[in-house]
């Protein structure tokens, strides 16, 4: 395994030597039919760019990427694996624009690399968050564009309603104990979508420190306990009468990290893209412990963990 991403490039720098490691990482080093799962003799063909299955109801073809995210691409497997260090390791996150001027690609298939990236970025976590739970709002998303000079303000209305455009609001809770955090966008916060949700993620019993929000009032005394800090009274955090401290720094600490990230790096997202983005920060957030080349293994394994079996062995409609 590679360290950094000079010893990536040195270890890989063509596509043969990207489709071993593959191969490696995959199968352990013994190919297994993706057609139908045979794990006895397997052919190398074709100069070792594919595989032909030994089992004799079989005998199909396939490569080391077949049923990956990799299938099919044009860009360079060796390109792919420097986007996937690249975009895990950059504490704030990278732009299509410099991805493909980093990596030799156009800005075009850099934007799609990106979303295909971000998309195993998402982590499941399905343990609820338990003990001291921070919870905080924020919004964030595309402000007014440039093409909105000239409009009437009615215009500029209809415009921020539509979901594309308008500015998103985000809900983050952390796990004291933990440090974990969970994001969600929603296209506006409504108090009984927030208990839902909350209720979802957030174990019962747990305390929740928030701002003085009257979102939370329904959490409150019915599950849940809660204690306040009133921001608009400038007040950050506060001893409670047991003894812990109460504030939302956690929350919103990362807050400032997504929206620097955003405002620097991104400078606009639309509504669209607004969860892919939380859910690319908080893994970032959630891993930051973590050495570059771990959190790429990470994304790497659900990459190339996902293979849709069951669309490979249905049958084709041609
Ligand atoms: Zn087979």
């Amino acid at each position: 395994m590679f360290k950094n991403l000079h010893e990536l490039i040195a270890q890989m720098p063509d596509e043969k030597s990207c489709r071993l490691w593959l191969a490696e990482q995959r199968w352990n080093g013994k190919p297994v039919c993706p057609h139908c799962g045979f794990d006895g003799k397997i052919y190398v063909i074709e100069g070792g760019k594919k595989y032909k299955c030994g089992s004799q109801t079989c005998y199909k073809k396939f490569s080391v990427t077949v049923g990956t995210f990799l299938e099919g691409s044009n860009i360079p497997l060796n390109k792919w694996l420097m986007a996937i260090y690249i975009c895990t390791g950059h504490k704030k996150g990278i732009s299509s624009y410099q991805l493909g001027k980093d990596i030799g690609v156009t800005q075009k298939s850099a934007w799609f690399m990106l979303h295909r990236i971000r998309a195993i970025m998402t982590e499941k976590v399905d343990v609820q968050m338990t003990g001291i739970v921070e919870a905080d709002e924020t919004y964030m998303g595309r402000k007014y564009r440039s093409d909105y000079v000239g409009l009437s303000p009615e215009e500029i209305d209809y415009k921020l309603k539509t979901p594309q455009n308008k500015k998103g609001a985000v809900l983050g809770i952390v796990e004291r104990s933990t440090g974990k955090v969970n994001v969600k966008a929603f296209s506006e916060i409504k108090r009984d979508a927030l208990t839902d949700y909350m209720r979802d993620k957030v174990e019962e019993g747990s305390t929740l420190h928030t701002d003085e929000s009257s979102l939370y009032r329904k959490l409150e005394h019915n599950g849940y306990g809660r204690e306040t800090v009133i921001h608009s009274r400038k007040e950050f955090a506060k001893t409670s009468v047991t003894g812990y401290r109460v504030h939302c720094n956690n929350v919103e600490a990362f807050w400032s990290v997504m929206k620097r990230g955003i405002h620097g790096i991104y400078h606009q997202i639309s509504y669209k893209h607004l969860q892919q983005y939380c859910d690319e920060f908080s893994f970032r957030h959630n891993h930051r412990h973590l050495k570059d080349h771990e959190k790429f293994q990470i994304v790497f394994k659900g990459l190339i963990g996902r293979l849709p079996y069951k669309e490979l062995v249905a049958p084709k409609n041609n």
